[in-house]
């Protein structure tokens, strides 16, 4: 069977492991670099990148997760796992992972707008997937390498290179699983 992890230093981690986990998949919560052994994917949750960022750099996870990616591991970021997996920020420096060929905006649908809900239309999905968006980036620029499956308002809200994707809005916060099993079935090895 499959092991996928989750990121665990802070953010909405409980909510993606059930999701997993109604999947059938082993789980695994990440809080240090010897976790990521064995692991077939792994998701970095919403919270706050700069905040989980931090911690990863000060753990060492941050090269600990691009040797799990370049030795060929699934990531999938959300949300602020989104903002960081980018390769760089529009605005403002913070420790990133830099593993998908991405400019990201944060707080890309502007500070005021906190939250809301979009019926989005996702490359590959027959119905419509809503996203929950909270203070959420969107892709500014993708680069070569990069697919996009989802825009809202003319913004990319969704993307996946080989082994990496990223979704703005928070597919664990609905009972809808295709993300997860897209993840599982698109993204991960086999
Ligand atoms: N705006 C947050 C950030 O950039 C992300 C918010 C979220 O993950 N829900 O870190």
């Amino acid at each position: 069977g499959k092991r996928v992890g989750v990121l665990a230093l802070q953010g909405s981690v409980e909510e993606h492991v059930a999701a997993l986990r109604s999947l059938g998949v082993e789980v695994v919560e990440v809080r240090d670099a010897e976790s990521l052994h064995g692991l077939d994917g792994l998701i970095i949750p919403g919270g706050e990148s700069t905040m989980i960022g931090k911690a990863l750099a000060e753990s060492g996870m941050l090269d600990a997760i691009r040797t799990f990616f370049y030795q060929g591991g699934a990531v999938w970021g959300t949300c602020a796992g989104m903002v960081l997996v980018s390769a760089a920020t529009s605005v403002g420096r913070q420790p990133l992972l830099g593993l998908m060929n991405t400019m990201v905006e944060r707080n890309g649908f502007g500070r005021q707008v906190h939250s809301f809900e979009a019926e989005l239309e996702v490359e590959g999905f027959e119905e419509p997937f809503t996203g929950v968006f909270i203070r959420a980036p969107y892709f500014e620029m993708v680069g070569p390498g990069v697919e996009v499956l989802a825009e809202h308002e003319g913004k990319v809200v969704a993307a996946r290179g080989e082994n990496i994707l990223a979704t703005a809005f928070h597919p664990e916060l609905t009972d809808d699983v295709r993300f997860h099993r897209y993840f599982l079935e698109e993204v991960l090895e086999e």
